[in-house]
């Protein structure tokens, strides 16, 4: 059940949204599709459920197209959610599971479960109006999950939840994970695409920049952060050849260096100048990389 893009490419109008993108989304997985704004993020999950025909390329899943016979098998929680705002929630789900051939009965069973897991079993016969805008977005959810999809594409599906319902969403994503569903999600926030996925792609201006596994990612970047706190001015550090980068921080500073061997005469330059509370050396975050390879500045 792999889905694959082959080439993929969208026009509006003379504006190319997405340019010659060929992926293959592991099968099982949670896959990261980051990008700064406009990078072609959201059209490539229209064009993955059938919202928006392709200019160009194709898209297959498990080797078929994807038509409308095969949307009972996909989830889709759209990055505008989209609710009936008077609509009670069990008719609301009543509505779009039926629209997923499920059974009513089906539906109740399964909404009640959800509501009950997400900690909210009032909201059975509230309707969406009543409920705040992270609580609606549960609901969202759950109408992207309830029939059970194969393939699962959540676009930014934490934003404006806070904390704690971060952790109950992200959960029930590992848990679908685990029950064998293939899930694409986007994310502004690193942290959470470290957290969830072994494999990413990062999207600039329609183009995959960095496409591939975390950790191959994170070897092939090659420069690595090195934190030093000590009580003596480091800001020397920066000018010893291989070190990149440079952030002074309230208890020391953490250096970007081009590869590991420089750490040691990062070390040379540090001994015998005072006291050292910390040295260590750690693989770049997702953030590091995104920033440079993605080359825009975000929240
Ligand atoms: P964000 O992170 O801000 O959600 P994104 O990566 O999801 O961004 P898209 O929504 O796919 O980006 O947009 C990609 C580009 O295509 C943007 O420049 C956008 O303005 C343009 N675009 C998207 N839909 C249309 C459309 N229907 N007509 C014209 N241009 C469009």
């Amino acid at each position: 059940m792999t889905l694959k893009l082959n080439d993929v490419t969208k026009h509006f109008g003379r504006f190319t949204a997405v340019d010659g993108l060929s992926l293959e989304i592991p099968e099982h997985q949670i896959f990261g599709f980051l990008g700064a704004n406009g990078a072609g993020k959201t059209t490539t999950f229209r064009m993955i459920i059938g919202l928006l025909d392709a200019t160009d390329g194709k898209i297959t899943w498990n080797g078929e197209n994807i038509d409308y016979s095969k949307s009972n098998y996909i989830g889709y929680l759209p990055e505008e959610r989209g609710l009936y705002p008077k609509l009670k929630v069990r008719d609301q789900l009543v509505y779009l599971g039926r629209l997923r051939g499920m059974a009513k009965n089906d539906i109740i069973v399964e909404l009640k479960d959800w509501l009950e897991r997400f900690k909210v079993p009032e909201y059975l016969d509230k309707r969406i109006e009543e409920l705040s805008k992270g609580n609606q977005q549960k609901i969202q959810f759950i109408s992207a999950v309830i029939h059970k999809p194969k393939l699962l594409i959540l676009d930014e599906p934490f934003t404006g939840l806070d904390p704690v319902n971060v952790e109950m969403l992200k959960q029930a994503v590992v848990d679908l994970k685990e029950q064998g569903t293939s899930i694409v999600f986007s994310s502004h926030r690193m942290e959470h695409v470290e957290e969830l996925c072994e494999h990413l792609c990062i999207m600039q201006q329609g183009k995959p920049v960095v496409h591939g596994s975390l950790k191959e990612i994170k070897r092939s970047f090659g420069k690595k952060n090195l934190f030093v706190n000590a009580d003596f001015n480091l800001e020397y550090l920066k000018d010893i050849p291989g070190v990149v980068g440079f952030k002074g921080l309230p208890d020391g500073c953490k250096l970007q260096i081009e590869s590991e061997a420089i750490s040691q005469k990062v070390f040379a330059a540090i001994q015998d100048k005072g006291f050292v509370r910390r040295f260590e050396l750690e693989e770049p975050s997702l953030n590091d990389i995104f920033i440079e390879k993605a080359g825009e500045s975000y929240e």
